[in-house]
């Protein structure tokens, strides 16, 4: 059965606009299920619904990403398709507003898995993407944020979303600006196949979220899909893999998982990590948090 699962971040309780983020995530659902619920791809359905959030200025992706310490927005992103393991990523990539579907292209394109920085936006203007102004992705909100880091730091905002088609393709996307004040030229775990993101056919597909050093320190989306090839429950696998992100990673955040038969699981070590979810078992897309 088609089913569709997205995030929009795990991180502190923003306290206001708790609404904004409920009807983003609402409409990357929409998005997403307007794919899937016509009988499209799954790695189609992922891209729409990621690129959504990326566009919306209240998530930490495209627009509205967080700022590295010099006051820039460097874009990661992973996809993958999990008939044949096909995936494609970017990582600290400037200019580019969907970093979701460049990372697609590199699936695409199918020579490499990984480009980033100035490697990635080359091989973006290679294959005719629209670049952007890099100022252009910068909100008021994330400028003030850079202004008084300590004031708000730990907000949510990285975006994914896994999605399984009526043929039985498993695909997972993710897309974040990383975490505030980063290094220019760091890369986290949204980029990494393995860390952030993971789709197999044959089990399930992830997106994480979170602490990236930590998230990469234990693999973790990789590591959810073997906890549900144990456990064969996709809620479990989802709580023992953000158990391990605590326990041996040392860090927070969450993951979206969803399994080979279309069973949704999710989990999260921080006050809040907002979830949207479409089936045709539904009536309309269930938003959790
Ligand atoms: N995992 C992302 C990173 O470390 C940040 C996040 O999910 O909030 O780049």
């Amino acid at each position: 059965m088609p089913t569709l699962i997205v995030h929009g971040g795990a991180g502190a309780d923003p306290a206001d606009g708790r609404d904004e983020l409920r009807a983003g995530v609402r409409a990357a659902v929409t998005a997403g299920w307007r794919v899937l619920g016509d009988g499209g791809r799954a790695v189609d359905a992922v891209e729409a619904a990621v690129r959504a959030l990326e566009d919306h200025p209240r998530f930490n992706a495209g627009r509205g990403a967080v700022l590295t310490a010099a006051g820039t927005v460097e874009l990661d992103a992973s996809i993958m398709e999990g008939d044949r393991l096909r995936c494609g990523a970017v990582g600290a990539v400037r200019g580019i507003a969907n970093a979701v579907t460049l990372a697609r292209r590199v699936m695409d394109d199918g020579r490499h898995v990984l480009l980033v920085g100035d490697g990635a936006l080359q091989f973006a203007r290679a294959a005719g993407m629209p670049e952007c102004d890099p100022t252009s992705l910068v909100t008021e909100r994330q400028r003030l944020r850079w202004l008084d880091r300590e004031r708000t730091a730990g907000a949510a905002g990285t975006v994914g979303a896994v999605a399984l088609d009526r043929h039985g393709t498993m695909a997972a996307a993710t897309s974040t600006g990383g975490i505030a004040g980063k290094l220019p030229g760091r890369v986290g775990d949204s980029a990494l196949i393995g860390s952030g993101t993971y789709a197999d056919s044959t089990l399930g597909g992830v997106s994480c979220t979170g602490d990236g050093e930590a998230i990469i320190r234990v693999v973790l989306a990789r590591c959810a899909l073997d906890y549900l090839k144990e456990a064969d429950d996709a809620t479990y696998a989802a709580q023992v893999a953000v158990d391990l992100l605590v326990d041996e990673g040392q860090g927070h955040g969450g993951l979206i998982l969803l399994d080979w038969r279309g069973r949704t699981g999710y989990a999260h070590s921080t006050p809040l990590m907002p979830v949207g979810v479409m089936s045709p078992a539904l009536p309309e897309p269930r938003v959790e948090f």
